[in-house]
């Protein structure tokens, strides 16, 4: 079986592809098949996720898989969510990691509710229009630390405190972290979803 991933992100691909290999599934970048990028015009990750899945469909007529992820900040309501990649840039920082981070712990100085979720959200459709899309939604629940620790990881790892483990994301070995993470979480749950569904018996 063949399976578009909905995605241009090559770090994406390898982790998924380790993943769903048990399976004798082959994932392929859709950057290999076509160009182009799906609109990602919504508010929500999973509407945006089958928009990026349905996209690949379409254009290559096979099954498809794409995910949407961001962290949704409690006294933010929620946000920055979708938005995530670009948080620091409606505060006149240019697009960075670091500058997220910088960010992210201005506008929380002095805020005592630090708690913060992140989110991934994968969706697979057999086709553009499957009625019935496979969603799978990790989350991992953290506090955001007062200051960055650790050098592991990417993105707000370090200042993605778990208090159950007492350390930020960026303390921990990759694998401990892909076993606590919301991307592990979902692709676990999307790899038992596609077996059950789409598999033959
Ligand atoms: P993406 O769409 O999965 O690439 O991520 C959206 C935003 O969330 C980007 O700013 C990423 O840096 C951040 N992000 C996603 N996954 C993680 C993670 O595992 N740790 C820290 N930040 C992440």
């Amino acid at each position: 079986m063949k399976i578009v991933l909905a995605s241009n992100n090559r770090g994406k691909l390898a982790e998924l592809q380790a993943m769903f290999a048990p399976l004798g599934v082959e994932l392929v970048s859709q950057g290999e098949l076509f160009e182009g990028e799906a609109p990602e015009p919504h508010c929500t990750f999973v509407e945006n996720a089958l928009s990026k899945a349905r996209f690949a469909a379409e254009r290559t007529g096979l099954p498809a898989i794409a995910d949407d992820a961001g962290m949704c900040v409690d006294h933010f309501g929620g946000l920055p969510g979708v938005d995530t990649a670009y948080y620091c840039t409606q505060f006149g920082y240019e697009k960075s990691d670091a500058n997220n981070v910088r960010a992210l712990l201005e506008q929380l100085q002095g805020v005592e509710n630090r708690r913060a979720a992140m989110v991934s959200t994968l969706v697979g459709v057999r086709s553009a229009r499957d009625p019935e899309p496979l969603i799978a939604v990790g989350r991992v629940q953290a506090l955001i630390a007062a200051e960055p620790r650790g050098g592991n990881g990417f993105g707000f790892d370090p200042v993605l405190y778990l208090p159950e483990l007492g350390q930020t994301f960026a303390e921990m070995a990759p694998a401990l972290k892909h076993a606590h993470s919301h991307r592990g979480r979902a692709t676990q749950q999307m790899l038992a979803l596609v077996r059950e569904r789409w598999m033959q018996a």
